[in-house]
């Protein structure tokens, strides 16, 4: 008999005891789901910013100006015809087209309110690496007719290698000069940053010739522009050759640097923290059609209040 009342006994706290542990692990498997459930959400909800990545621009009907003699070049160049198309859509439906510096001080910085005009307006960037010549012959025409047609200036953001751009003693019909970048940029449609001096691959590199290559991209960038405006608007930030940083990249870049920019086929999307020298962007090369480049750029969230 007291056999039996010890073993139901035991029984009970067996029974108890399995409840509790099912009651802790049913507690930590909510709690982890809660968690996890939110970041979740507060990711596929974070504000997003398209930045477009291009290279060279290339005329269906003139294929061979500028860029025909590199392979990649050719590989990477965007058709002028359907990014024609692109920005007309974007220029009538009510985009923010963003310098480096308004990224910076109102989205990654945010140092500064966004002032009254562009609320309601969906920001976007649209950059151009590699410097080439292109960027300036077949895109600055249409930028000039829809600024006529739809009384709205397009800006792009132009990440220029100094050390590639044709000079008077080694002209280059493949990459644009210092006075295609100055004309660009009085007519108020570039926005002139560094992509390093020679499109050297940063990781690879001894801490001197980082050094240099981020320094000297820098000052040259700054002699070309001299007298447009002033120096700390021009190479102000960086996109990475081949979108290729590390620990040591970044921790130098930022003493020259205020931002950096990736070429890692990402949206941009603000979470809890954002390293402001890993800026996502979105490649685009020719295999894109138009309809998937506004459908990119439709993922750009409306500014609607302050
Ligand atoms: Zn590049």
């Amino acid at each position: 008999m007291l056999f039996k009342l010890e073993r139901q006994k035991s029984k009970r706290q067996r029974f108890s005891r399995k409840k509790i542990g099912d009651f802790q692990f049913f507690s930590l498997y909510s709690i982890v789901f809660f968690f996890t459930l939110l970041i979740t959400l507060s990711y596929i909800n974070a504000p997003r910013i398209p930045i477009l990545g291009f290279h060279g621009i290339v005329d269906l009907n003139n294929s061979n100006l500028g860029i025909a003699q590199n392979p990649i070049a050719q590989r990477m160049a965007y058709p002028m015809q359907n990014l024609e198309e692109f920005l007309e859509d974007l220029a009538a439906n009510n985009y923010w087209f963003l310098s480096t510096q308004e990224m910076y001080d109102y989205f990654i910085n945010c140092s500064q309110d966004i002032p009254e005009k562009y609320v309601g307006k969906k920001p976007i960037m649209l950059s151009f690496d590699d410097s080439y010549k292109t960027v300036y012959t077949n895109l600055i025409p249409i930028l000039e007719r829809l600024e006529k047609e739809f009384n709205q200036k397009i800006k792009v953001v132009l990440f220029v290698n100094p050390g590639t751009l044709s000079k008077v003693n080694h002209p280059s019909t493949t990459y644009l000069s210092c006075e295609d970048l100055r004309t660009g940029f009085k007519k108020g449609f570039y926005d002139i940053q560094s992509h390093g001096q020679s499109h050297k691959n940063l990781v690879t590199l001894t801490v001197q010739d980082l050094n240099q290559e981020l320094a000297q991209a820098q000052t040259h960038l700054r002699e070309c522009m001299a007298g447009l405006a002033p120096e700390q608007e021009i190479a102000a930030h960086i996109a990475y050759p081949y979108g290729s940083m590390n620990h040591q990249v970044e921790t130098y870049a930022s003493k020259y640097y205020q931002s950096g920019y990736l070429y890692n086929s990402t949206i941009l999307r603000f979470r809890w923290l954002n390293d402001k020298y890993r800026i996502s962007r979105l490649t685009v090369n020719r295999n894109k059609t138009t309809a998937r480049l506004i459908q990119m750029a439709s993922r750009s969230f409306s500014i609607i209040q302050r």
